[in-house]
């Protein structure tokens, strides 16, 4: 019976929410584009889930400590805030299969492009894939989202977020 289950809106992070400058572990150097808040805002008031899926494999390669990415994700949920807009869930994969370090050096089915982080938030939070959509600016995110079930919609270069996902909300309605 899927009127049990949630519609959920998942976000890339890097490049989607905030500018991709690389492994980033220090709070000035993430900056959150505007009208996130909205956006995340539009989805919580459609009732959709939100949440991030990211690699963050400077983890894993000894660059952003779990304490720093921990204050950024706080960052970032205090700021979105000031729109009432809420974050459900974040998964990360701190893995990689050449560069990690120690423990972290492994392949793992949660780095995208494999779908490990999509499949284990479906489980999780009781989503119907049919009923959500992914948003990514990188083929890898396209990848995981595609063989989890989702829709899935780059990051739209032409208009901001908050228009890219009302128009994407309206689909659903
Ligand atoms: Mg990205």
């Amino acid at each position: 019976m899927t009127r049990n289950l949630n519609k959920c809106a998942f976000f890339d992070r890097d490049g989607v929410l905030n500018k991709d400058k690389g492994y980033i572990s220090k709070i000035e150097d993430f900056k959150i584009f505007q009208n996130v808040g909205e956006a995340l805002y539009e989805c919580n008031k459609n009732k959709f889930l939100v949440i991030i899926i990211t690699n963050q494999s400077g983890v894993g390669r000894g660059l952003i400590s779990l304490s720093q990415l921990n204050n950024i994700h706080l960052f970032l949920k205090k700021k979105i805030k000031r729109q009432n807009a809420k974050i459900n869930d974040i998964f990360f994969c701190p893995y990689h299969p050449t560069a990690g370090i120690g423990k972290y050096k492994r392949k793992s089915i949660d780095r995208k492009p494999s779908p490990g982080m999509i499949v284990k938030a479906i489980k999780k939070w009781k989503i119907d894939p049919n009923q959500s959509f992914m948003i990514g600016d990188k083929v890898t995110d396209r990848v995981a989202a595609k063989s989890s079930g989702l829709k899935f919609f780059y990051k739209s270069k032409k208009i901001n977020l908050h228009k890219q996902i009302k128009k994407i909300i309206k689909y659903y309605k």
